[in-house]
């Protein structure tokens, strides 16, 4: 379907899968062996590659040898980071099929990232298409070693020049992939947060719940003030009540004990300033399974509220709290071992293995639906 300007009578082209045109290289790189894998450290040999020109619409898609783009320095992502992205992973199953984990969950939170940049419109669903051809052409960059993936980063950045601070009217897609191995190096080791309040992440009617580039390097100071004092990651905090919101990059849940058995899992609602993360939504929807339910030896009960870091220091105080989680797709899951708050630490209950029960059962059960080895709903998509 093409897009019809009404005012200008010109018919731009949209995303077509049909257009695809391969060009394989002729130098494909050595693949490191899965071990030595790092997270994102690595690139495949060919990327997706699509321009937007507001004349014409999109270009006919590419699969091409991965390459540096060329860019005006006065294009709009360097000048304002018009700059929004994905992080989605291929797993390759035992039965050899490469599969993406709900990747149109993936595809919507890019459209609406970038509408809220005023980026160009474009087809998720033409997208997830040719995220699916690059899969099949990188197949063997796929790592087969249990909790090794391709991930997968699809990129949208405007590229008209200009120094006016208006919308980009043109924008280069590309997705690029990178046999990954475990995020945090060292397993699935808890980590330390800082609960921090004075920077804040996301603010309402902000960004935070998008995935705009412009939202990550501001967080990069605070990272690095975490880590001088021994945390591995900021725990953001927002507003006079010292709500709290996530983790790093990443969702964050508490799992408590309750009086009358069986146990809580909360983690803040989608209020604007909470990314909505895929790994979160599917925590939520597990918690809400019965057949998963019985992994955990108590009842689990799920809630999307607000809570605040008296909450987490009161829960503390009584026994309640069990287990506080980090969920994302790149790390799937990690537990905290330590809170760093107003120069205390709150301290987690020690965990044989590094998690809990909860942590343990969501991060076992993604895991065998990412790599094809149960099936939960259509979460697992064969790239086919
Ligand atoms: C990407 C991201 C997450 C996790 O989302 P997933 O879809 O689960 O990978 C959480 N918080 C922030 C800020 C993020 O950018």
């Amino acid at each position: 379907m093409a897009i019809e300007t009404p005012d200008s009578g010109i018919t731009l082209a949209p995303l077509d899968v049909s257009k695809l045109k391969v060009t394989l290289t002729s130098t494909p790189k050595d693949i490191p062996p899965a071990e030595s894998l790092k997270f994102g450290k690595t690139y495949s040999d060919h990327m997706v590659f699509i321009t937007y020109d507001p004349a014409t619409g999109w270009s006919d898609p590419e699969i091409k040898p991965y390459a540096p783009l060329s860019l005006d320095p006065a294009s709009s992502c360097v000048q304002f980071c018009s700059n929004v992205f994905e992080g989605m992973k291929a797993y390759v199953g035992a039965d050899g099929t490469p599969r993406l984990f709900r990747p149109s969950l993936n595809m919507r939170r890019l459209e609406r990232s970038a509408a809220r940049l005023a980026l160009p419109p474009f087809d998720g669903d033409v997208l997830l298409e040719l995220i699916k051809r690059l899969v099949q052409v990188e197949r063997r960059w796929i790592p087969t070693l249990s909790g090794c993936s391709l991930y997968l980063r699809p990129t949208i950045v405007g590229t008209m020049p200009g120094f006016s601070v208006v919308p980009s009217e043109s924008a280069t897609l590309v997705v690029i992939a990178s046999p990954s191995g475990p995020y945090f190096s060292g397993g699935v080791k808890p980590v330390s947060l800082l609960a921090v309040s004075d920077t804040v992440r996301a603010w309402p009617g902000g960004t935070g719940g998008h995935k705009v580039g412009g939202n990550y390097s501001p967080g990069f100071l605070p990272q690095k003030i975490a880590e001088k004092q021994g945390y591995n990651m900021v725990l953001w905090i927002f507003g006079e009540d010292k709500s709290v919101t996530e983790a790093g990059a990443m969702n964050f849940f508490v799992v408590l004990k309750r009086d009358e058995g069986g146990l809580d899992l909360i983690t803040p609602p989608l209020d604007g300033t909470i990314l909505p993360g895929v790994t979160r939504s599917s925590c939520l929807a597990l918690a809400a399974d019965p057949s998963f339910q019985k992994n955990i030896a108590s009842s689990l009960h799920a809630h999307e509220r607000k809570f605040t870091m008296n909450d987490i220091l009161l829960w503390s105080k009584e026994g309640r709290l069990l287990e506080a989680l980090c969920v994302g797709t790149a790390a799937i899951l990690v537990s905290v071992d330590r809170i760093g708050y107003e120069g205390s630490d709150i301290f987690l209950p020690k965990c044989e293995g590094g998690l809990g029960p909860v942590g343990r059962a969501f991060r076992e059960k993604i895991l065998a639906i990412q790599e094809g080895k149960e099936e939960f709903g259509e979460w697992s998509v064969p790239c086919e």
